[in-house]
């Protein structure tokens, strides 16, 4: 089949540890092509666009590489109809606070929250490098994932250690997901048909990471993942919150490197080191219907640390105006948004649970509770796209 469009368009790619996932839109926004490469280095990898085709794909510069040719052979005519190519980055500092052009600084900037996001910063890296690569002369553009958080206040965004640390190593919450949290907020003032900077928004986006944000006409005040994306709701391998001393007390007792603990707290924990079974929500709600105690628990701690969540951002906001669910949880598990947010009423929150089961984009709550609930699907690649055609039409 050959649709190869005549529009000018921005490419969006989201190159993660695994896989790169792309979406390319016109210049009014319109989806032309979506698709993702998946299990990047393993025998198993493949590219799904409308079909699936298993392919050699040894490291992100094949799977990029990949993405163009499908893209060249069936959507487009030539790059120069690629007027920029939007990059996904997890981690950018204190420093990198808007979308940006990537130059050899940005890059430097990059890998300096290598660090800090190593799950996700060098794979973004990997993509933007492939994209200079084979197609030279494009723009690329870093579009962050902590940038949407520069409003957040200092009393929030500071921990309590000695401040030096902060003034010598930036130790503070950054916030991830803000693509998504910034999204959500605006589609929610749409579909409550309010402007955005009149409303106060608890966001919670529920899938295998997870986020809480506190958002203020528009700007954040608060949220839930703090100097890396470990702190703050529990999520399918990463913990979240906890006591630190907790740390060095599982260093000691099981005889580990600091470093292996750390790789305990985020890819052995969470739903995954609860159950015992699996990180997967489905899994869990699956098993435990079937009576599995530990799954059951499992659900019952995510549940209760984002009610807690929301608990205190409503104090934090001296009330909301509303509750908003999104990503693969949040989208698509009504009996996970029952149990964070029924027998809130007493906060406003009037739950109705058979909308609650119907809803795939909208109202969960009764019509005139006073603080709404509201399930709103995620698009982070758009935000990305917006906000790439924002910077490249200045
Ligand atoms: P990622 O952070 O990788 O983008 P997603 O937003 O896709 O993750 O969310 C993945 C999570 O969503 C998984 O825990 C998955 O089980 C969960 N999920 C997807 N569909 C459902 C569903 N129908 N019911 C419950 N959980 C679901």
């Amino acid at each position: 089949m050959n649709t190869k469009s005549d529009s000018k368009n921005v490419l969006v790619l989201n190159s993660g540890s695994s896989s790169v996932k792309y979406t390319l839109f016109d210049l009014s926004l319109n989806r032309i092509a979506k698709g993702s490469v998946e299990r990047i280095g393993s025998a198993e990898a493949f590219i799904v666009t409308d079909t699936r085709e298993v392919c050699n794909v040894p490291d992100h510069n094949t799977a990029v590489e990949l993405v163009l040719n499908k893209l060249f052979s069936n959507v487009i005519k030539d790059k120069n109809d690629i007027v920029a190519i939007g990059h996904r980055v997890v981690h950018g500092g204190e420093k990198l606070t808007l979308p940006s052009v990537v130059t050899e600084e940005i890059k430097d900037e990059i890998r300096k929250c290598f660090n800090l996001a190593p799950l996700h910063n060098p794979h973004n890296l990997s993509g933007i490098l492939a994209c200079e690569k084979l197609l030279p002369g494009i723009s690329n553009i870093a579009v962050f994932d902590t940038a949407f958080y520069q409003t957040i206040p200092q009393y929030a965004y500071l921990y309590a250690l000695p401040y030096y640390l902060y003034k010598k190593h930036n130790i503070r919450r950054y916030g991830f997901h803000g693509i998504s949290h910034q999204f959500v907020a605006e589609k929610t003032a749409e579909l409550l048909n309010e402007p955005l900077n009149k409303l106060k928004l608890i966001t919670c986006h529920l899938g295998n990471g997870c986020s809480i944000t506190a958002t203020k006409y528009g700007a954040p005040v608060d949220t839930s993942m703090g100097f890396t994306p470990l702190e703050g709701l529990i999520m399918g391998t990463r913990c979240g919150d906890m006591d630190p001393t907790i740390v060095s007390f599982i260093s000691t007792s099981e005889n580990m490197s600091l470093n292996d603990v750390n790789k305990l707290l985020t890819s052995q924990s969470g739903l995954y080191g609860i159950s015992g079974i699996s990180n997967d929500m489905r899994t869990l709600t699956e098993e435990s219907e079937k009576g599995n105690e530990r799954a059951k628990i499992a659900i019952e701690m995510f549940c209760y640390r984002v009610k807690k969540y929301i608990g205190s951002y409503s104090a934090a906001l001296n009330g909301a105006d509303a509750i908003v669910f999104t990503a693969g949880i949040g989208e698509n598990s009504p009996t996970v948004r029952q149990k964070c947010i029924e027998k809130l009423d007493k906060i406003g929150i009037e739950f109705d649970a058979s909308l609650n089961k119907e809803t795939r984009q909208g109202l969960i709550s009764k019509k005139d509770s006073p603080v709404k609930a509201l399930v709103v699907p995620t698009n982070e690649e758009l935000m990305i796209a917006k906000q790439v055609i924002t910077l490249t039409n200045n």
